[in-house]
């Protein structure tokens, strides 16, 4: 097998680390999606990567509380996460670092751009953890901005769902999923992939975004190496 992407921004959602119990971290999950992360590194990927924090909290959810509050619970969630893939990618012998958005130098190196790509040439595997550092922002927009920041060719957005349909797949039978699909119709349909503020981004710098089902973690070598799986979202 052959890589198609040489760099990739891989956004790994707080729920696909939950497994079964949705909330928390299962860590024989994280395990065997860290396996495919040093599959793809063996064959020269360089990744970096973003978690989420829906595991253990959203602030969009968080009710009565002061959202910019929530939200700094919700950016430190995402670090929980960070540091639990940091920790299965070493045990499987993967050089990796994790900055964050929010210093916390005691626990891991501040966001440089300029560092996050020297690590990425140097084989190892960046974790992004804090989202973009500011409230009122999610993961996926911290994906779409440091994968423009760092260049990467795509971003895998890997979650529970297996692509973009053009109808909610639980409610309809006959919902179609989409091998390809345009920014414009994701937006002006409200297609529910990603938050606008993600998408408008991806659109206006030319960032490809694809989506896949992280239930079979083996997705991500597929769609390092340009297997057709979920859904393109392009131009
Ligand atoms: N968050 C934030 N700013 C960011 C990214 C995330 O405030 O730039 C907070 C926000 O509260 C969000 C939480 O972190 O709900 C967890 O991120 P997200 O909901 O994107 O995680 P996912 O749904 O991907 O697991």
């Amino acid at each position: 097998m052959e890589l198609k992407y040489k760099r990739v921004l891989l956004k790994i959602s707080g729920e696909a680390l939950a497994g079964e119990r949705k909330m928390g971290i299962d860590y024989d999950i994280v395990t065997d999606i860290c396996k495919n992360i040093k599959t793809c590194v063996e064959m020269g990927a360089q990744i970096a990567i973003v978690v989420g924090g829906g595991n253990f909290w959203r602030g969009r959810s968080s009710g009565e509380m002061e959202r910019t509050r929530a939200d700094h619970m919700g950016m430190l969630a995402t670090v929980i996460n960070a540091l639990a893939v940091a920790d299965a990618l070493e045990q499987l012998g993967v050089p990796v670092r994790v900055q964050t958005a929010l210093p916390m130098q005691q626990v891991a190196e501040p966001y440089i751009r300029n560092k996050a790509v020297r690590h990425l040439e140097k084989g190892r595997v960046v974790i992004l953890a804090c989202g973009t550092g500011n409230p009122y922002f999610s993961t996926d927009t911290a994906a779409s901005l440091r994968a423009a920041e760092i260049n990467a060719e795509i971003i895998f957005k890997a979650t529970m769902v297996d692509g973009v349909y053009d109808k909610d797949p639980k409610k309809f039978g006959d919902a179609v999923r989409y091998d390809k699909v345009s920014f414009t119709k994701v937006l002006t349909d409200s297609l529910g992939v990603m938050d606008s503020t993600a998408a408008s981004l991806c659109k206006d710098n030319d960032l490809p975004i694809l989506l896949f089902d992280l239930s079979d973690p083996h997705n991500i070598v597929k769609a390092m190496c340009g297997e057709q799986v979920g859904t393109i979202v392009i131009e």
